[in-house]
């Protein structure tokens, strides 16, 4: 795996700070049959990639994940993204255990953007996906406490300079699409 400067315990710090947080104060998965949570269907393109080091968190053998290593060259990834790339998709979706949600699941509807100023900001993720999300599609207003919590995580984890590099580029990806 490639070398997080990111440590475990401040993986878990992130992990327990988004855990007393939710996007809507209601559970969105009534609204979509929880699109967002199709890992487990068989179609093995739709894996949760986990940022460099957040594997730390997750025990290879937890019964209700199925793990995969990757190339990450050979993947849209960042140029300095080289060796293992951990995916993960759950056995039992949307049922898992919430505290052990992986940061992709936990920043969904949102994304991290950092613009030409340096500036990191949240937006809509825009990812091409295979299904909608009825938050993405209306606009839901979000939970302000789950958006400053979430925009605090991404600024610690935008430190390392590999994820950096992978919001970075999603940036730059972002800006030529608009
Ligand atoms: S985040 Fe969106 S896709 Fe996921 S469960 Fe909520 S409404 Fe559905
Ligand atoms: S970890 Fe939980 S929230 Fe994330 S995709 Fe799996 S079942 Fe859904």
């Amino acid at each position: 795996m490639m070398k997080s400067t990111i440590r475990k315990s401040t993986y878990q710090a992130i992990y327990r700070l988004l855990d007393l947080v939710s996007p809507v104060p209601f559970d969105c998965g009534n609204l979509c049959n929880a699109a967002c949570c199709n890992c487990g269907n068989d179609d093995e393109d739709l894996g949760i990639y986990l940022l460099p080091g957040e594997d730390k968190l997750h025990l290879h053998d937890e019964s209700w994940l199925h793990w995969s290593s990757e190339k990450a060259e050979d993947f849209d990834f960042p140029d300095s993204w080289k060796g293992k790339v951990y995916f993960v998709r759950c056995k039992t979706p949307p049922i898992c255990p919430r505290e052990k949600r992986p940061m992709q699941c936990r920043t969904f509807p949102l994304t991290p953007h950092i613009d030409d100023n340096e500036v990191l900001s949240l937006v809509w993720n825009d990812t091409a996906l295979p299904y909608e999300c009825p938050l993405i599609e209306e606009e839901f207003p979000l939970d302000p406490k789950f958006i400053q919590a979430t925009y605090t995580c991404w600024k610690h984890l935008i430190r390392d300079p590999l994820i950096y590099d992978l919001v970075k580029q999603d940036s730059k990806d972002r800006d030529l699409e608009e």
